[in-house]
């Protein structure tokens, strides 16, 4: 038996975990690392138990070539051929989704393949379908799209302020940091979210707000700060620019009429507002200036309007002083382990690896790479789907993603995925996108390969190799730089821009051509993570972020009004809103958790929580399975009859069980700043099939 140190696969906490190996090369069971910086020797459920999908028997094994629409086994030197040429076939019709599961390594050498070889930027991540409108908002109005503090900030902090997030299903061990705050030192908890969770028992204000009605619960408590003299007047004039436009928006209405709109109380409403503005002391920190934490999830983001939400946050948050030194700060809590590092490495459409512009930083990629790049903006990963019937994109490079089951309206994102020409999918199974390919490639799991992720709190941990890879898998990296010097000769570029003897010469290429990862490399973060930015091999990390300015200088306020909550309402036929979220066993569509059956043996059907007087409306008991309809489509589940959600609403986690899933419902309607579509909302109705069982 042998140990290996590396990171958690499953979501954006970064939680260390040490992979005890046994003598067959499999992981026999995962210990916690009390090592860890951010984790501190806790785990949650997926962490600890969730390991064993990497020698599933499901895995991919071998490149598959699809021929006369059956899939046949083929060598990986047919199978990159083959792709290389009809990659070249689609040269300026072409796109790519990166995965935000793999390591930074991996999507560094993806996105520079697309560009460098492949003249485009269609290269996108799945931040376009749960944090897009948060980084859209924080470029703008700060400067920066990453955390600005970290998850010792939540323990440091004297009020937390936790907002569509159900922290303790979707990234537990931070949750469990908060906890500590609050039970321990006595930090005081305010949780914004139309559906009551478990936090909520250690709230001190729980606003269960209106679904979508995220601009008039923060303009509303923006007036109440306003109308209290709470704001941070000296934070204002010397930290932000626009404050009077502002003002002015928000005081069109008063906090009756905000907390009216949200379907909150007046009064909860003015004292969430004045205790996130003014918190108490910390009695454990009697010297420090108590400050709050502006933490939030999907349940703001995943709108109509989402960029919006995220800017009435932001607002909030400099009206406030609650940015800018420890203990305070806003932190969009990000969903996959390697998010963060994944745009950090370039995988979007709109700037360069590092957040770098194209104007300032081309110049600097072409001499480095020995060729010219494109300076037009690559299309965002939902307009690729979108556009593939106008033939804007008709060869797709897919890895680690399965568009068939994350996109909205999957019904019309199948439509428009199988007009491809060509598709290749890279991935650890067969899944619904992969069943569709022309070409599918079998990639390793983070337990199989080296390299690095970076987590919500921009910390850059090592992923180190533990077992050889299943079958003939290849890490991704070594995959791409393979295809890369196939289409680098024929394309007249240097191979050897595709030449790596290992995973670490891509991060210290990455680390050259990126400001704020300058100072890293494999040999310093060995020992425990470092948080970026690091400008030079000296610098320790960075811990929090803006002390005394915003990397656009000041930081911008941006009026926002409360719009239509939702693109489609209840109506007779469809009489109820349907949102959406997550569930502790699962993780995202199911893909890899619905093949560990410990977790699957815990929940293995969609639960539809439903309002008991809904339940009675619809003639549905505890328990009863369940069908739910949109205009759209139509999933099956099983009904959990709970007043944690409002009636009106019903709840169903995205996770894909039993052919069901929460996205043959959701609707393909898009917030037009961040292109992220409204998964959160749509209408619904509600009717019970006939057999009966009792979720667990
Ligand atoms: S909280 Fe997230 S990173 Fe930590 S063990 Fe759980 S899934 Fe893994």
């Amino acid at each position: 038996m042998r140990e290996v140190k590396t990171t958690c696969p499953y979501c954006g906490v970064g939680c260390g975990i040490v992979l005890n190996i046994d003598d067959d090369d499999r992981i026999a069971w995962v210990d916690d690392d009390p090592t860890n910086q951010s984790s501190q020797g806790m785990l949650c459920v997926k962490g600890r138990f969730g390991t064993t999908y990497v020698n599933h028997p499901d895995r991919l094994t071998t490149p598959l070539i699809k021929e006369d629409g059956e899939f046949r086994e083929a060598s990986w030197d047919e199978a990159l051929d083959l792709v290389a040429e009809k990659f070249i076939e689609y040269r300026g019709a072409f796109g790519s989704f990166a995965s935000a599961k793999a390591t930074n390594e991996d999507a560094f050498i993806q996105q520079k393949f697309v560009r460098l070889l492949m003249g485009t930027n269609n290269i996108d991540h799945c931040t376009r379908l749960c944090h897009a409108p948060s980084v859209e908002a924080m470029l703008d109005q700060i400067g920066s799209g990453a955390t600005s503090n970290s998850y010792a900030d939540y323990e440091a902090a004297s009020c937390l302020l936790l907002v569509g997030s159900d922290a303790s299903s979707n990234h537990p061990v931070a949750a469990s940091r908060m906890r500590r705050a609050i039970d321990s030192a006595g930090a005081q908890l305010i949780v914004i979210n139309p559906k009551r969770i478990d936090m909520c028992d250690r709230a001190a204000y729980f606003l269960q707000n209106k679904p979508g009605t995220d601009v008039s619960v923060f303009n509303g408590m923006a007036r109440a700060v306003l109308d209290a003299g709470f704001e941070d007047r000296s934070f204002i004039d010397s930290r932000t620019e626009d404050f009077d436009g502002w003002k002015d928006e928000v005081l069109s209405s008063t906090v009756e009429q905000y907390a009216e709109a949200a379907g909150v109380g007046a009064e909860e409403l003015r004292g969430a507002a004045l205790l996130y503005a003014r918190p108490p002391e910390r009695r454990d920190r009697p010297t420090e200036i108590p400050g709050s934490c502006l933490i939030w999830g999907m349940g703001v983001t995943q709108h109509l309007h989402g960029t919006d939400n995220a800017r009435s946050l932001l607002n909030l948050a400099f009206l406030c002083g609650q940015i800018g030194r420890p203990g305070c700060g806003v932190s969009p809590l990000r969903g996959q382990n390697n998010v963060q590092g994944c745009g950090d490495a370039g995988c979007i459409p709109d700037t360069l690896p590092g957040y770098q512009s194209y104007e300032a930083a081309i110049a600097n990629f072409e001499e480095a790479w020995g060729a010219g790049l494109s300076k037009v903006q690559g299309m965002r990963a939902t307009d690729m789907v979108e556009r593939i019937p106008q033939g804007d994109v008709q060869a797709m490079f897919i890895v680690g993603e399965n568009p068939m089951l994350s996109e909205p309206n999957l019904h019309h994102a199948e439509e428009s995925l199988k007009a491809l020409k060509f598709l290749v999918v890279m991935d650890l199974f067969m899944h619904e996108t992969a069943e569709i390919a022309d070409v599918v490639l079998p990639a390793c799991s983070f337990a199989e390969k080296d390299g690095t992720f970076t987590n919500s709190e921009r910390r850059v941990q090592r992923v180190r190799q533990a077992i050889p890879p299943v079958g003939d898998a290849r890490p991704d990296w070594e995959v791409i730089a393979d295809l890369g010097r196939r289409v680098a000769i024929k394309v007249d570029i240097d191979p050897g821009q595709f030449t790596y003897g290992s995973a670490s010469e891509i991060f210290d290429e990455m680390a050259r051509l990126v400001p704020f990862l300058r100072g890293l490399s494999y040999e310093r973060i060995e020992d425990g993570g470092i948080q970026w930015p690091c400008p030079t091999s000296d610098h320790p990390g960075t811990t929090f972020l803006h002390e005394e300015s915003f990397p656009r200088g000041l930081g911008k306020f941006v009026a926002v009004r409360q719009q239509d909550v939702a693109d489609e309402t209840p109506d007779d036929e469809y009489p109820l809103m349907l949102t959406t979220g997550r569930v502790l066993y699962h993780w995202h569509g199911g893909t890899i958790t619905s093949r560990v059956q410990g977790l699957l043996n815990t929940v293995d059907t969609v639960p539809v929580t439903i309002h008991p007087d809904d339940a009675a409306a619809s003639g549905v008991e505890d328990g009863d399975a369940t069908a739910v309809f949109s205009r759209r489509g139509r999933m099956n589940g099983v009904a959990v009859v709970s007043d944690a959600v409002q009636p009106g609403t019903i709840f169903v986690p995205f996770v894909k069980l039993k052919g069901s899933a929460a996205n043959f419902l959701t609707n393909n309607a898009y917030d037009e700043v961040s292109r992220i579509p409204e998964y959160k909302l749509c209408a619904v109705k509600v009717e019970k099939k006939r057999e009966r069982r009792r979720m667990r």
